[in-house]
């Protein structure tokens, strides 16, 4: 059997290093730089996974659920099998020891005996239960998507043409944990920064509340719990009187805020007549692509059996973020790529054993 895995990022390399233990015959192939996001992710710390995770985390995703229901245990088990030893912080994400995502890169790749084909794959060719991909790659037995998402890459964008191939419903990528674009009101403020209670709300019902710092910008907000909320807001059906609402003085041991507040942000609620509680920051929409982490969007869930194959086309599986499923930060997109190359992983060699 030969498997042709397209894409070089968490799940890719994942898989191609499990194919190996087990000696199945692969070919990879990935244009751009070979685990970027990987380097990326975690402030090149790596947020690497999470100790535990929910549904929620997931914006209840069925197959999200699925996949870690099935195969959470087995990342930490991928992971020590590497020699990727893990530490986790007090909220539960977790890094590499050497809080190096560098070292993680380093460490799949020792893994990886074959070269990694530069090249883009805009096609794949089906004939006799055999693939061809352009560049005239094949004969190959196996596909799996690997493409990660559009999310951090500026226009022109990696091809997606390939889907086409597989007649498969894909929902068009949007932007996710990402910073909001906002009124310019705001402008005054921007550089500075300040621990906040954030609530996400839309015709004032409350869709998705939590506390962490918000950078102020120009034309807009941005930090870690400002990139949460981003991805509640890009699961609205509709967008439309999308507000967050931010409480400058939400910790109550401290009664007064004069010294908590920034006089920056302080002044400008006083000059505005803005309570400390509520400052109602109306949403534009996100910012683009090139500074997103992730995309909602991506192959339809409902396109693929519970091991990832193709409903189509059982001999073509989709794993990671080409996939649409998305979750909120804090490593758990990273554990999913993982996973799911995990559960395709298993499939193969179930396969092959069965034979
Ligand atoms: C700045 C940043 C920070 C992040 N921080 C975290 C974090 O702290 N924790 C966390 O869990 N997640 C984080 N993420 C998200 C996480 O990195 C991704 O969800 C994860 O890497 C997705 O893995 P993947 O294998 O699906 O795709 P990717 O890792 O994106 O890999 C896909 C690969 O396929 C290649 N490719 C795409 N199309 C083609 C094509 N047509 N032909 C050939 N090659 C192609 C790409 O160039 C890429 O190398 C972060 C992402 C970014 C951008």
């Amino acid at each position: 059997m030969k498997v042709g895995i397209i894409g070089a990022g968490a799940s890719g390399l994942a898989l191609a290093s499990m194919l190996e233990q087990l000696n199945i015959d692969y070919m990879l192939f990935n244009k751009g730089k070979i685990g970027r996001k990987i380097l990326a992710s975690g402030n090149g710390r790596c947020n690497i996974s999470h100790n535990s995770y929910k549904g929620s985390d997931y914006f209840d995703n069925p197959l999200a659920i699925h996949i870690l229901d099935h195969n959470f245990k087995d990342v930490f088990a991928f992971f020590h099998s590497l020699g990727i030893y893990t530490k986790t912080d007090n909220e539960g994400r977790m890094y590499p020891i050497s809080e190096s995502s560098q070292s993680v890169l380093n460490i799949l790749l020792k893994n990886i005996h074959k070269k990694i084909i530069d090249i883009e794959i805009d096609s794949i060719r089906k004939s006799n239960d055999k693939y061809y991909l352009n560049g005239g790659y094949g004969p190959l037995d196996k596909i799996v998507l690997a493409t990660g998402s559009i999310a951090s890459f500026k226009k022109p964008y990696l091809s997606f043409d390939f889907l086409k191939d597989l007649d498969t419903k894909f929902n068009p990528f949007v932007p996710s944990l990402v910073g909001f674009q906002t009124t310019k009101k705001i402008k005054a403020i921007a550089g500075a920064r300040a621990k906040c209670h954030c609530t996400l709300l839309q015709n004032k019902n409350i869709i998705h509340e939590e506390d962490g710092e918000v950078i102020f910008k120009d034309n807009g907000i941005s930090g870690i719990v400002i990139m949460n909320l981003s991805g509640y807001y890009q699961h609205l059906k509709s967008k439309a009187d999308a507000v967050i609402k931010i409480d400058f003085s939400y910790n109550k041991d401290y009664p007064s805020y004069e010294s908590i507040i920034q006089p920056k942000i302080l002044n400008y609620l006083l000059e505005n007549n803005i309570d400390v509680h509520s400052l109602y920051i109306p949403i534009l929409g996100v910012y683009d692509f090139e500074f997103a982490q992730v995309c909602k969007g991506g192959i339809d869930i409902s396109m693929v059996n519970d091991n990832l194959s193709l409903k189509k086309d059982k001999n073509v599986f989709a794993m990671g973020e080409v996939l649409d499923v998305d979750a909120i930060c804090g490593g758990y997109n990273l554990m999913f790529a993982f996973a799911s190359a995990i559960e395709v992983f298993k499939e193969i060699k179930n396969e092959i054993q069965n034979k």
